[in-house]
């Protein structure tokens, strides 16, 4: 079954997200766009996934649980997960390897947790979007212990990118998976960067306001909408 997708999306509790980045908000956008499946992928947090998860189901969205992790390197890379138990023991270990930094919500932005009905229940203190101290090799078998798959984010952009950070990917990362940033021309970027089509290529919003969130206009084939089984299709 096709199932139309966007698998990076931010919501208020990112600094660098809008506060209108509100669980309802963020759904119905994606309902009036068409989409069945969408992951919400806050920087190194899960807060407020559940909130989004909760708010989908009156919409028949499905939710991915996901964080947007920073590494040591000061790569991001998209971890998605098949439950929130899964999501949930690899962010404690994000958490314990971000020391504590307090966020400037002046400087950087408000970092909101939500409730399903969009009411705030916490003002996150920590400062969110920087890097952890978990390298990249070290994310991607955390992720893949359970069950989770990661996968390297924008990867043309000259920043927070594998390829702009590293140089390469690394053949042990055994990464399937790459997502390249939807604004740009894939059939170019594919002919400058021919290697490429050895991964699966994924194209994703990367919201961080609502008009952002994608168009009906990707999809995967899967069996049925089950995080596992559009995890299992990445991997
Ligand atoms: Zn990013
Ligand atoms: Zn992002």
């Amino acid at each position: 079954m096709k199932m139309y997708y966007d698998l990076h999306i931010h919501t208020a509790l990112s600094p660098c997200a809008d506060d209108e980045m509100t669980p309802n908000n963020i759904v119905n956008m994606a309902h009036l766009k068409g989409l069945d499946i969408i992951a919400v992928t806050d920087h190194n947090s899960i807060k407020n996934v559940e909130a989004v998860s909760v708010a989908a189901k009156k919409q028949g969205i499905t939710v991915i649980p996901g964080m947007e992790v920073e590494t040591a390197e000061e790569v991001h890379i998209i971890t998605l997960f098949p439950s929130m138990r899964s999501a949930y023991s690899v962010w404690q270990i994000v958490d314990d390897n971000m020391p504590f930094i307090e966020n400037n919500p002046d400087i950087f932005g408000e970092q909101f947790v939500l409730d399903e009905n969009d009411n705030i229940i916490e003002e996150e203190s920590k400062l969110l979007l920087r890097a952890t101290k978990i390298s990249v090799q070290k994310l991607f078998s955390l992720t893949k212990s359970v069950g989770g798959i990661a996968i390297p984010a924008h990867i043309n952009r000259r920043s927070n990118s594998l390829i702009s950070n590293l140089g390469f990917i690394p053949p042990e990362l055994n990464v399937t998976t790459v997502e390249v940033s939807g604004n740009i021309c894939l059939t170019d970027y594919l002919s400058q960067n021919p290697y490429l089509r050895n991964y699966n290529i994924i194209s994703n919003s990367d919201a961080h306001s609502l008009g952002i969130i994608s168009e009906r206009n990707k999809f995967i084939d899967v069996i049925n909408n089950k995080p596992q089984s559009i995890i299992g299709f990445f991997g």
